[in-house]
């Protein structure tokens, strides 16, 4: 038996990004694991998935990616910068949400850098059977294109490898660091996909050493079709992905919580928004009101709780983007987003 091929990777990220500790926040010491600063043209877990799926565009010899998401999602605006800068144009078929300072932000960034964006309204589907997508695809080889599709927000299972070499890289700073166990680590998640990596990395790179890990998924979007027992399962589906034993990921190895019912996706409540701003005020780290800032509130309100362990959250979102400063135009059907 040979071992299978490693898949095609493009360098976008320096890693690893650095473990902070910090004070101020709680009663105790947190850390922070600052994926935010993995890119200086636009970090965050975003970029990392990108190494690889748009290593397999660069591998397809695609002259163009075909992605869709939402309208000032990190997956569109991170995409829109990297593919840029590797000589790839970008089509997005962008779907409607709440507007907020991070869809203005991503929305910018991502006409910036050139992409086209499609608006799709809500209930037209853009899956890959579907009529909407098959139009772009027609319309794109229509130009001479070779158009590579990235799913939805990314999600592709390369996706996850990804995920799951930043969860190793974790757990090699946690042992050199010698970080007291548990390990609770908090991130925000919408598919879990991110997460379940990021699990799958702890758990076969700390099964050796035996520290005891926790990753705290805090769902920020509520859709019911996104469970514990999903995140269970595709955690060990990436293990299995990157050659480890499926049942190195246990079910005491990963929670999915509650970060939605207070304020729906997108929208801040009064304990997202006082994590956000003492984050802010004690350290100057920016997290958004979409995804960190409800993780964090999270990660705050159990910490109070508790006196052993380590609270690590891990830093999602970016907060380096660095564009130029042009402002291209907003078209007027996404205007509403810019103001
Ligand atoms: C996409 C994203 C996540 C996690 O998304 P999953 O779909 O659960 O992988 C978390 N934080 C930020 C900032 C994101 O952009």
């Amino acid at each position: 038996m040979t071992e299978p091929a490693a898949p095609p990777r493009v360098a976008l990220t320096t890693t690893p990004t650095r473990i902070q500790p910090l004070a101020g926040l709680c009663r105790r010491r947190i850390h922070l694991k600052r994926d935010d600063e993995n890119s200086s043209i636009f970090g965050g877990c975003k970029t990392r998935a990108l190494e690889f799926v748009l290593g397999a565009a660069t591998q397809a010899d695609a002259t163009t990616v075909l992605t869709a998401g939402t309208v000032g999602s990190n997956h569109i605006a991170a995409t829109a910068l990297h593919a840029a800068r590797l000589g790839l144009a970008v089509t997005a078929l962008v779907l409607p949400q709440e507007p907020g300072p991070l869809v203005r932000r991503n929305l910018q960034l991502a006409l910036n850098a050139g992409a086209r964006l499609h608006p799709v309204p809500t209930g037209v589907s853009v899956h890959p059977s579907r009529p909407r997508h098959q139009a772009a695809v027609d319309e794109l080889l229509d130009r001479g294109e070779r158009p590579f599709v990235i799913p939805f927000g990314g999600a592709a299972p390369v996706a996850g490898i990804a995920h799951a070499l930043a969860g190793r890289e974790l757990a090699d700073q946690a042992r050199a660091l010698a970080l007291p166990t548990p390990l609770r680590v908090y991130l925000p998640a919408a598919s879990t996909l991110t997460a379940a990596g990021i699990a799958a990395g702890l758990a076969t790179g700390l099964a050796t050493a035996e520290m005891p890990f926790e990753v705290t998924a805090v769902d920020v979007v509520g859709d019911p079709s996104v469970t514990g027992a999903g995140l269970l399962g595709r955690a060990r589906e990436t293990a299995a992905l990157i050659g480890a034993e499926e049942h190195a990921v246990r079910p005491e190895h990963l929670r999915h919580v509650d970060g939605h019912s207070a304020a729906p996706y997108g929208r801040p409540d009064p304990r997202s928004e006082h994590a956000a701003r003492l984050l802010h005020d004690t350290a100057g780290i920016a997290v958004d009101e979409c995804y960190g800032a409800k993780a964090l509130a999270r990660l705050l309100a159990d910490a109070d709780t508790t006196d052993d362990g380590t609270y690590l959250f891990w830093h999602t979102g970016n907060t380096r983007s660095a564009d130029g400063g042009v402002s291209t135009p907003v078209p007027p059907e996404l205007a509403h987003y810019a103001r």
